[in-house]
């Protein structure tokens, strides 16, 4: 499609460092912004202590952290080392991604995961939030790219539901893309029925987060919910969109069909890892609210897990949640060392952290480790 494509990986890696760069410098805006309910456009960068606005010759990424050795020019306040981490972090992922998947329309996807990935990981690692302005367009990204097949084909899972006609898995695939669509408000709603009454108890409890205090609340919710209708409707239009699309090339040429039943199948596949990996999460934390009555995982940790199990499947949705207990109980254990009394074990965990870079890891590394598994359960 592009020439890019033609050149050798590691050169694609090398184009794709710059951008990654540059992106995460765009990241560490959001991540600051959007928990305090923020434009991430407007106004441009400026310090944190005093201001001034950031010229553009002081805001190249890592280089300008090192040649200002980390200090703004105006006021020499000290600018926190995440920034360039970030930015390091999100080139590297770009560069990773671009040279074992090159710039292909997988490739693509999965650098916004892992955009996504490092902007729920460092928002939940500062606020204890995994906010749904992020979740719930991420989700409906997950959905549009596996269902109108912009990446790379998958492997035939040749489930039972593939015997069926393919006018039946079109209808399915077509309800599937509609439930996805307004999954995450139905997990909002039936969590709040069902674990309403002690997420009141451990509201009173709560402590302001002193690092959002003075933020105007009602307009950030509201802000919120518009984020979230927008991308309902918008999901739903994509899927009256993939069903029109698919009928017509039904009707007219019967050879399409390898297409239409490649993205039934994607779709199905991305269903099965979303539930796979919202659904152990969730069941977790019913256990939990209904064991301690108060809440271990938060209801972010489900869409996050979601996210993950809908774009890398079901398989390596429970390696990630498998390397993710393991570094969050780490992650515990170092709390309660260093944090004193019973604390750690009351306040919710930043699991989406953990979540977060074991995702990561499966990204890169869950094939091979799959492959390894699966071969050691076949003779
Ligand atoms: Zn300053």
């Amino acid at each position: 499609m592009f020439p890019l494509q033609e050149l050798p990986l590691i050169i694609q890696a090398l184009y794709a460092l710059p951008f990654g760069l540059i992106i995460g410098s765009f990241l560490n805006v959001v991540i600051y912004r959007v928990p305090r309910g923020e434009s991430v456009a407007f106004p441009g960068s400026h310090c944190g202590a005093c201001g001034t606005p950031i010229k553009a010759y002081d805001n190249i990424p890592l280089l300008s952290y090192v040649l200002l050795r980390g200090r703004c020019r105006a006021c020499q306040a000290k600018i926190s080392w995440v920034y360039p981490m970030v930015e390091l972090w999100t080139g590297l992922g770009f560069f990773a991604v671009a040279y074992t998947r090159g710039i292909t329309g997988q490739g693509i996807a999965e650098m916004l995961f892992v955009v996504v990935m490092i902007v729920l990981v460092m928002i939940d690692y500062r606020h204890q939030l995994l906010p749904n302005v992020i979740t719930y367009p991420a989700f409906l990204g997950v959905i549009i790219f596996t269902a109108f097949q912009l990446g790379e084909p998958g492997p035939s899972s040749l489930t039972p539901l593939f015997t069926l006609s393919l006018s039946l898995k079109f209808w399915i695939g077509l309800g599937l893309l509609l439930i996805a669509a307004v999954a995450f408000y139905g997990v909002d709603l039936l969590d709040n029925a069902l674990f309403g009454k002690y997420l009141e108890i451990s509201d009173e409890e709560e402590e302001e987060d002193p690092l959002l205090s003075g933020i105007d609340e009602d307009r950030l919710l509201r802000q919120h919910n518009r984020v979230i209708y927008t991308t309902m409707v918008l999901g739903v239009v994509a899927a009256v969109v993939w069903g029109v699309f698919v009928f017509l090339r039904l009707r007219s040429a019967a050879a399409d069909s390898v297409w239409v039943v490649a993205s039934i199948e994607a779709i199905f596949r991305t269903c099965l890892g979303a539930l796979v990996g919202g659904g152990v999460i969730w069941l977790l934390r019913a256990i939990y609210f209904y064991t301690r009555g108060f809440g271990g995982m938060g209801l972010g940790d489900v869409k996050m897990m979601a996210i993950i199990g809908g774009l890398l499947g079901w398989q390596s949705a429970l390696l990630v949640l498998i390397i993710g207990s393991v570094l969050g109980s780490l992650t515990g254990l170092f709390l309660i060392w260093f944090g004193g009394s019973d604390k750690g074990m009351k306040t919710r965990l930043p699991f989406g952290v953990s979540l977060g870079l074991a995702a990561l890891i499966a990204l890169f590394y869950g094939q091979p480790i799959i492959a390894w598994y699966v071969s050691r359960l076949t003779p």
